[in-house]
């Protein structure tokens, strides 16, 4: 997978990106990141990016041309027609199964706004998707593009090792994971549940699995109405929470 994210802040990308997983993705050759100065692509003498909006208002707005004119550059670099995201809090939320999606792609470019936003022209020439990572409003766009790159990362083949592997990950079906513990088997007089420690793989499992209905019951009953459940799956949940509405 190779992302190019188009910023005005490269740094910003750069440092989060080549720390921890993504640092070893990109050194075992699985991702690859290009951070684009959007400024780079200014034609302005004092290289200038933004002006007032149109109509007045507060804030300034990122000029259409040098988006423009990046968007180009990166086109004619990939020779291909990349999907172009713009990261924004009016685009579609992001999650799990947009993350799968992306994962599919070989090259994945990300606009990253500031200030008011985006000259509305550049977002219609170039943008092929919009991208929110939540209902809350960002000061740019990094943070969200970092983001996704992250989530969508973890979804490519030999990003994660074996140990790693997301199989059975919070969202997967549409459930929330099981609580995890970790050595020591006491901690402040609290002590690891007996069958962790039991070594039946059969029991350990359908105990995993009802941890991750009654989490997934009890934080986001919302998932649950979209989840693959058997008849016991069913009647354990019946079993264990109060007015339960699938
Ligand atoms: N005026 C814009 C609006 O109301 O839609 C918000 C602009 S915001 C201050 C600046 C930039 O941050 C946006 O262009 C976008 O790239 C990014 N951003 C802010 N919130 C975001 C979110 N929830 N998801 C993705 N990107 C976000």
């Amino acid at each position: 997978m190779d992302y190019y994210v188009l910023t005005l802040f490269p740094k910003m990308i750069e440092a989060c990106i080549s720390t921890s997983i993504t640092g070893r993705a990109i050194n075992n050759g699985y991702i690859s990141m290009t951070s684009v100065n959007i400024r780079d692509y200014s034609t302005d003498r004092h290289k200038h990016v933004d002006d007032y909006p149109y109509g007045g208002g507060a804030g300034m707005v990122m000029q259409a041309e040098p988006i423009y004119r990046a968007c180009e550059d990166i086109k004619m670099r990939t020779k291909k027609k990349p999907r172009i995201i713009y990261m924004t809090p009016q685009g579609r939320v992001f999650d799990q199964s947009i993350a799968k999606e992306l994962a599919g792609e070989e090259e994945l470019v990300f606009l990253c706004g500031h200030y008011e936003g985006i000259d509305e022209r550049a977002i219609e020439l170039e943008v092929t998707d919009c991208l929110s990572i939540g209902d809350y409003v960002l000061t740019g766009g990094e943070l969200a593009a970092l983001v996704v790159i992250d989530a969508v990362s973890r979804m490519v083949p030999g990003v994660l090792s074996n140990e790693e592997s997301g199989i059975s990950e919070s969202f997967e079906n549409n459930l929330l994971e099981y609580p995890q513990y970790t050595r020591p088997e006491e901690f402040m007089g609290m002590k690891v549940p007996e069958i962790l420690l039991s070594g039946h793989h059969a029991n350990i499992e359908k105990w995993r699995r009802q941890q991750s209905l009654l989490r997934t019951a009890e934080s986001r009953p919302d998932l649950l109405k979209k989840a693959d459940l058997d008849k016991k799956d069913m009647d354990y949940l019946k079993n264990n929470i109060k007015n339960l509405q699938l």
